[in-house]
Formats: structure tokens, sequence, C-alpha cells
């Protein structure tokens, strides 16, 4: 669904690789992320997504099963998300124009980044209706995030649930397997989450910010550096990922 793999065919390639002898496998499961979007989180749709994409976790957990002494299964969220009560969008770009300052708005579900000259001073969004808070990111990048029920958009679009506010910064992880290093890998992701480094346009000194989730679209290059950080670059943002 919207061009991401469907979770049977995920767990089909997963189940491949660990029987083809791969040491490390990574998947996404896309599904439940897309139908709660979709239908809305709490929709009797999203629930049966959530408990079919749990069976479909099983079915890797059970091809493990002869080796299970050699694997550690990591299964974790990337953000929660929240209904959408109000289907009317929050529209920062209408009130950004009339102040007439350069600079962009990346709308992302219950969140949005501004950057440039219009994050200066940025008074004006805490004015427009439906935003409920706003927190600098750094020197020139804000991030907007909306009251419950609401989202950002610059025109309708049709969803019923959505993440990017603080609220939805809720994380799921669980660790299982046989190998030794489980349990120091399950204590490490209990420690608090990776901290974000927001860098908006023009601003090359980055932030520091506890919100892993939510604020990327379509990352262009992801790097890994001597400095044992993720890079991801947008054309307009740049974040970095640091455990
Ligand atoms: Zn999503």
């Amino acid at each position: 669904m919207l061009g991401y793999a469907k979770d049977r065919e995920t767990t089909a390639a997963t189940v491949r690789a660990v029987a083809g002898g791969a040491e490390l496998v990574i998947a996404q499961f896309n599904e439940p992320d897309t139908v709660a979007h979709v239908f809305g989180p709490d929709s009797p749709e999203a629930l049966r997504r959530y408990g079919g994409t749990d069976r479909y976790v099983g079915e890797v957990a059970e091809s493990l099963r002869g080796e299970w002494g050699d694997w550690a299964l990591l299964v974790v969220s990337d953000h929660s998300q929240e209904s959408v009560t109000d289907t009317v969008p929050i529209d920062l770009h209408s009130a950004a124009a009339e102040l007439r300052r350069e600079g962009s708005i990346v709308d992302e579900g219950a969140a949005a980044v501004v950057g440039g000259a219009m994050a200066d001073d940025p008074s004006w969004m805490v004015r427009v209706a439906g935003v409920e808070g706003i927190e600098r990111l750094g020197d020139r990048s804000v991030l907007a995030w909306a009251a419950p029920g609401r989202y950002f958009a610059a025109g309708q679009v049709p969803v019923r649930g959505v993440h990017g506010s603080p609220r939805t910064a809720i994380q799921v992880a669980v660790v299982a397997g046989g190998h030794p290093g489980v349990e120091e890998l399950a204590a490490r992701i209990a420690r608090p989450a990776p901290a974000v480094h927001v860098v908006g346009p023009g601003d090359c000194r980055s932030a520091r910010h506890p919100l892993p989730t939510g604020l990327i679209d379509r990352p262009r290059q992801s790097v890994l550096t001597s400095d044992g950080c993720c890079h991801l670059e947008t054309p307009c943002i740049g974040v970095k990922f640091c455990v």
C-alpha cells in the first residue's frame, strides 16, 4: 500500500534471508502505520492489521527456532499515532505568507518544522488555530505541534491517524533470542531514546532535541561517519541521530 512492501512479502523475504545464512537482517513492517493513517490508529481495520503483523513477527521468530541461540531478535517501533478528529488541517502556509519572510514549512502530520527567517520570531505560529505548542530546534528552525485531533497540511489530506507531535514519541521495544548479547542489547535499548540534531536551512549549528521521530521525509542520503552517527540529509533539513 502507498508504495511500501506488504508485510507478507517482508516476512517471506526475511525468512528467506535467515534460511540463506544471513548474519544480520533488518526488516520494516509498514502496514500498521499505513492502515492507521488511513483508518485511524484505534479503528477495527488498524487493530486487525496489528494482529496480522504480530503473527508475521511470529513467523520470523519461528524461522529462527533451529538456531535460536545464535540470534537476537529486536522488534521496535519508530513512533505511535493519534487519531484525527478535525479533518480541516492546520494551515501554517497561509499565515506564513502574510509575514513576507523567506523560509520553509515541512508538514509532518501532527507536527511541522518551520525554517529560515520565518522562524526568527515564532510567536505568530502559536496564534494559528490548532497549534498547541512550539519548540526551538536551532537558530533558524522551530518545531510546531498540533492540539490533539489536529494535523498540519497545506490542503485537505484524507488521513485519520497522524504522528509527529511529542505525544506520539512513545516507543515499543521487544528484545528476544538466545544470543549471549541479548541482555546487554535489552539494557541498552531501555535507556533514553537517541538524541536528534535538527539543522534548519542556513543554520550550521545543530541543536540537541529528544524527538526521534517524524521529522524526515524521503532522506536523500544516509552516511555512517567516523563519529558513529547516522546523518540523513534532505534538501531543507539535516538530521543527525546520535546514540
Ligand atoms: Zn506514518
